[in-house]
């Protein structure tokens, strides 16, 4: 998971289950939207209405077409903030100025992720670090600073992007595991904690997206292993899938939109796989 930009376009397309307006005059702010899942999630809640807070690394020129063009497709105000996830006053201040412009931020993704692979004796200290400040820390801090907002509005929506790594392990992805892991847990309190004020708070679990950092893994991955590329995706990346296909960043949007929908206020501190039936086996 690195910087490259991914869009598919259906994610831009209007939803034909929810009215375009559902989230009209609310403000969602998408931590890590410049890229992947993240900015399929904001594409969707702004095609939805949401004025959008935009959040990641990028290019600033691609940045600032990506916010433009949600901005003019959806006629919605888009804004970007750079606040790096493992600096918890960066983290702060992107709130403040979000709730301080938009007067809440009412929807709030914790997106943000990263990844490093390697056996548990030889993970390196500043990358265990990293992925509990981005994947989970996070999540801590944007959580705590957009409630008191949420809370006067007796409105509000929490998603947690986690992973099937939330709910099942997998070697050598030490950090990542209890991140996630970690990530169910403090959804779940936090959902308890607010239940009576109008806010839901629930955890996605994607299974494998084909996020663009995944797609340049497979000619390598096909490559070093001198087998075609459908191989690759179906005996290694998907060997644990079972549908045998990826997740689409469409399939994690729509449930997210979903989840922050009024039909949705009943749905809270859960933990929803998204994952082919992976987490099923
Ligand atoms: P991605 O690399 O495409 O996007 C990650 C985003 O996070 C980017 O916008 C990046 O700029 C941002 N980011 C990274 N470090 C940051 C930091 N320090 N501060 C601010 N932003 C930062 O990855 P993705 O595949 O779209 O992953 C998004 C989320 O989905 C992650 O939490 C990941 O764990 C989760 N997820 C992904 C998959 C998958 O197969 N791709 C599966 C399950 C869960």
């Amino acid at each position: 998971m690195e910087n490259s930009r991914f869009i598919p376009t259906s994610c831009t397309r209007r939803d034909p289950a929810l009215p375009d307006s559902m989230l009209k005059g609310k403000t969602a702010l998408v931590t890590g939207s410049t890229s992947g899942i993240g900015l399929g999630i904001a594409a969707r809640l702004a095609a939805a209405g949401a004025n959008v807070v935009l959040n990641g690394f990028g290019d600033p020129s691609e940045v600032e077409q990506l916010r433009a063009g949600l901005a003019a497709e959806h006629r919605v105000t888009v804004t970007y903030d750079d606040a790096d996830m493992t600096k918890p006053a960066a983290i702060a201040a992107m709130l403040r100025k979000a709730i301080a412009q938009f007067g809440a931020v009412d929807v709030l993704v914790n997106n943000a992720g990263i990844q490093h692979v390697a056996p548990v004796e030889e993970f390196p200290l500043d990358r265990w670090d990293a992925i509990i400040a981005i994947n989970l820390s996070s999540s801590f801090h944007t959580v705590r600073a957009a409630l008191p907002a949420m809370k006067a509005r007796r409105w509000g929506r929490i998603v947690n992007i986690a992973s099937a790594h939330a709910l099942v392990a997998s070697p050598f992805k030490s950090a990542y595991v209890a991140a996630k892991h970690g990530l169910a847990g403090f959804t779940k309190t936090v959902a308890l904690e607010v239940a009576e004020q109008g806010i839901t708070v629930n955890a996605v679990c994607p299974g494998y997206v084909l996020t663009p950092l995944v797609e340049k893994q497979i000619p390598d991955t096909a490559k070093a292993r001198g087998v075609p590329e459908d191989i690759v995706k179906r005996d290694v990346l998907l060997a644990a899938q079972p549908t045998k296909k990826f997740v689409a960043i469409e399939e994690v949007a729509g449930l997210t939109v979903f989840l922050c929908s009024n039909e949705a206020a009943s749905i809270t501190g859960a933990v929803l796989p998204v994952d082919g039936g992976w987490t099923a086996q």
